[in-house]
Order: C-alpha cells, then sequence, then structure tokens
C-alpha cells in the first residue's frame, strides 16, 4: 500500500504528526479505564497491507497476538468489519477466531464461535454472474471473485483497464439485470453487491448486541467502502481514525497499515517487527 504524498520537510513532518495523533488517539482510547469501548476494524488496506491478489495477503503472528488479546480485554467487544466473506476471515486469522461481519454488512456474528446470521438470502442471478465472469475474462490481468452475494472484479494489475471496467459494469446495472444491485467502488476494485447492507449498518447492529451493545465504539478504516461507518462515529460518540488519508468523520489518519498494527500491538504489550 502506498504511502501519502508529502512534499518536502513541512509535508513530512505534518504526515508525521498526523500519524502520531492517529495512534496517540487509539493508544488513549485503548487506555480509557473510564470507558467501555467497542474496536470495529476494517481488515484489507487498515490491518493488512493490501497484496496483488486477496489469497496474498499475510498477516503477522504478533498482530494475531494482539487481536486476541484486546479482544479479551475488551470483553469481546472487538469485531472485523470486512468486504471479504467471515469464512475468509476465519482462515486468514486462523486459528483465532473473532467477532466479525462480512460481505459489506451481508452476514456477521457477535461472538466468536457463534453461527453467521444473515441479512439476506439475495444472491447475485447467474445470468448477472455469467456477465461478470466475462467482463473479467475480456481483460487481461483482472482478478475475479465471486462471494455469492457480491462479486469482486480486482484491476490492480491492469490499472488501465479500470475506465472500461466502469462503464462496463454501470451499463450492465443501469439496464433490467442490474434491479437491486449496487455498485461499489473500492482500492482498484469494483464490487456489485446484491443487497443494501454497507459497513455503518453492521456496526449499528453489533452496537445492539451483547457484548458491544452500550459501548462506546471506534472504527478504523481505509477505503470508500468504510465511509459511511466513519462518518457515523461523531454521531455515537465514538471515534473514527482512518488509513492512508483524512477521510470523512475520521479525527486523524494512520500513514498505513503497518502504523495500524504496530499501535494495537504496542497497546497489546507486544512488539512490532
Ligand atoms: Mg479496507
Amino acid at each position: 500500500m502506498s504511502r501519502p504524498m508529502v512534499h518536502g520537510p513541512a509535508g513530512a513532518a505534518s504526515a508525521s504528526h498526523r500519524e502520531a495523533s492517529a495512534s496517540a488517539r487509539l493508544d488513549a482510547w485503548l487506555s480509557d479505564r473510564r470507558q467501555a469501548g467497542a474496536l470495529f476494524l476494517d481488515v484489507d488496506g487498515t490491518l493488512l497491507d493490501i497484496a496483488e491478489s486477496p489469497t496474498a495477503v499475510c498477516v503477522p503472528r504478533e498482530l494475531r497476538a494482539a487481536l486476541e488479546c484486546l479482544h479479551r480485554r475488551l470483553g469481546g467487544a472487538l469485531a472485523l468489519v470486512s468486504g471479504r466473506p467471515v469464512d475468509d476471515l476465519d482462515r486468514l486469522f486462523a486459528p483465532l477466531l473473532l467477532p466479525a461481519c462480512g460481505g459489506h454488512g451481508a452476514h456477521w456474528r457477535a461472538r466468536a464461535g457463534e453461527p453467521l446470521c444473515h441479512e439476506t438470502a439475495a444472491t447475485l442471478a447467474a445470468p448477472v454472474r455469467e456477465r461478470l465472469h466475462a467482463l473479467a475474462r475480456s481483460h487481461a490481468g483482472i482478478l475475479s471473485e465471486d462471494k455469492g452475494s457480491s462479486f469482486a472484479l480486482h484491476y490492480r494489475a491492469a490499472p488501465a483497464a479500470g475506465q472500461a471496467l466502469a462503464s462496463a459494469l454501470h451499463a450492465l446495472l443501469s439496464g433490467p439485470e442490474g434491479a437491486g444491485l449496487r455498485l461499489l467502488p473500492g482500492k482498484m476494485v469494483f464490487e456489485v453487491i446484491a443487497h443494501d447492507s454497507d459497513k455503518a449498518q453492521a456496526i449499528r447492529r453489533f452496537l445492539e448486541l451483547a457484548p458491544f451493545a452500550g459501548r462506546r465504539p471506534l472504527f478504523i478504516g481505509d477505503d470508500l467502502t468504510d465511509e459511511p461507518a466513519l462518518a457515523m462515529m461523531p454521531g455515537l460518540n465514538g471515534l473514527a481514525l482512518s488509513v492512508g488519508r483524512l477521510l470523512p468523520g475520521a479525527s486523524a489518519a494512520f500513514a498505513d497499515a503497518a502504523a495500524v498494527r504496530a499501535t494495537l500491538v504496542r497497546a497489546a504489550g507486544g512488539t512490532s517487527q
């Protein structure tokens, strides 16, 4: 993941100050004994460096240990909030199981070990999936990811195809097959979604469930798909921190996912590498 662009010493100082501020705010929030907090974490680009493909990401051992420790310290009120399916998150963080929401809110569990709840049974219709697979095949380097209730087209390896993909997807979704579907643009990815949920709704739902209910939320995210949840935090007396750049609603930004990991590992009492 690229660092934010800075220009000269003044820009570098500003980026450094911004990152110190984000780390300090997360530290202060985690160590504030007067409040019961609930920590919500996006995964790709926030906890993990973005890789060439979703399957190529790496989960550092010290991050897994820090999340396990903080989950326990927060009385179970730590959840992963991702566009990935929860099964995928479980594989990535194994053997650690955490409360999690996957598919941008399509399914969730409020406690580790509980069965998944599903927002809706909506899945993409077979003809739409065929169109999306064909679209992926029509450009070299496009990686498709069929998640059932959504379908992602990653163009990180073919950035020049982004505009053509966007046009084709807008045409598909504005046609009869696009009824009820949404297009969610992310970092070098377009996702077609067959449900109305987003991460903001997912977090609201968690906050109605034990052990999250009644706690003050903190959400960290890095992408367009995180913006509704970030923007919602101030209204919930919560805190929002973004990664890479200051997104609407966030009070400070980490430079990158490594900075988020380092702060979490330090707060958990471990050593960041
Ligand atoms: Mg992300």
